[in-house]
């Protein structure tokens, strides 16, 4: 699917329809100094690894991709519903 780079949209912050510029979302880089990262490794220390289940066969063949918009006039980040597409592309 191809989505346009400008759309037209409301804007709660400036409560009214603006443009807002549109991205895909990508999720951030993993830090291992992070929380969660710190208690997994602390989970998987020692005898007997994986704590839950890890999922080999996937039912779904697409991922959910979500597009974030920000607002042209005050910056405004907002991001839509993710939707199920093998290909997204802005143009
Ligand atoms: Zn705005």
């Amino acid at each position: 699917m191809k989505v346009p780079k400008i759309m037209r949209t409301y804007c709660p912050r400036c409560k009214t329809h603006t443009e807002f510029s549109v991205g895909i979302y990508k999720p951030g880089k993993r830090k291992g100094a992070k929380k969660g990262e710190r208690r997994q490794a602390r989970r998987k220390k020692g005898y007997g690894g994986q704590k839950f289940p890890e999922q080999h066969n996937q039912a779904k063949v697409t991922k959910k991709q979500v597009l974030t918009l920000k607002c042209n006039e005050c910056s405004y980040g907002l991001m839509r519903k993710g939707m199920r597409l093998k290909k997204l592309e802005v143009v």
